[in-house]
């Protein structure tokens, strides 16, 4: 197994991700014989060399001109870029406050809002090409050891491409849509969490993103059936899209 040249990066953002990975005190040791770091600002003083780079890890959404071009400059240097955690593949909850974003500035800077640059925060995938994407608000620490180990024995992640549901129901937990009537959005959310919401009865708010080819409709009117008032239905259901349903 060759050792990586690693990056972790993080823009817009609540470190949550990047915190993830150095939650891993048990596996630590093994990520190290994967990966030599080359950038992690959260968690090295060791200055960036520059160079090549294997993977870069990116956490957070792009929301400042700065972010931009570091991004750009990532990309450029590295074989594979990993969009790490929902706001990374999405813009998460910082792309919540809306869309008027003079008036966001203006609310939290008042008369200084006129000299911040900044623009609604968006997924790294509007502006580069991304190889590889670690959904979840955070992702799973497993899935992101899995990738920086099958990266560097020379493969790719087997990630999920099936719907929270389907862990559910392998957990043997009743159905909090169908069965409790709860507000659940497992039926059209990414899997690799192991269902864990559901599995302590809270139903899953969809922090993994969509599954591919989520029956959107059909959510929507379930959702409207256990009786969420209908502007409810469509903010619950773009909380971590960023789409309309
Ligand atoms: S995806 Fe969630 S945990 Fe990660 S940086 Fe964004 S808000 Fe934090
Ligand atoms: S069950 Fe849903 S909200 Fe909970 S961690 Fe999994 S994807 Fe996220």
């Amino acid at each position: 197994m060759s050792r990586l040249r690693l990056g972790y990066q993080r823009f817009t953002s609540c470190c949550g991700c990047q915190l993830t990975l150095l939650n891993c005190e048990a596996d630590l040791a093994a990520f190290d014989a994967a990966a030599e770091v080359v950038v992690f600002p959260m968690a090295s003083s060791r200055p960036d060399d520059g160079g090549r780079l294997d993977v870069v890890l990116v956490e957070g959404s792009v929301s400042r001109p700065e972010e931009l071009s570091a991004l750009l400059q990532l990309r450029r240097r590295s074989e594979v870029l990993a969009a790490v955690g929902a706001c990374a593949l999405t813009g998460g909850v910082n792309s919540l406050a809306g869309t008027d974003r003079a008036a966001l500035c203006e609310g939290v800077y008042g008369e200084t809002a006129a000299e911040k640059t900044t623009f609604p925060p968006q997924s790294l995938s509007r502006f580069v090409r991304v190889d590889i994407e670690l959904a979840g608000c955070p992702p799973e620490r497993g899935e992101l050891l899995r990738t920086v180990g099958a990266l560097a024995r020379g493969g790719l992640p087997a990630l999920a491409e099936y719907p929270v549901c389907m862990e559910c129901r392998c957990r043997e937990n009743l159905c909090l849509l169908l069965e409790k009537g709860q507000p659940c959005l497992g039926a059209v959310t990414r899997a690799g969490c192991a269902a864990l919401c559901p599995s302590f009865g809270v139903p899953c708010e969809g922090c993994r993103g969509e599954v591919a080819e989520a029956n959107r409709a059909e959510q929507y009117r379930l959702l409207l059936e256990v009786g969420l008032p209908e502007g409810e239905v469509a903010a619950r259901m773009k909380r971590f899209t960023g789409e309309e349903p």
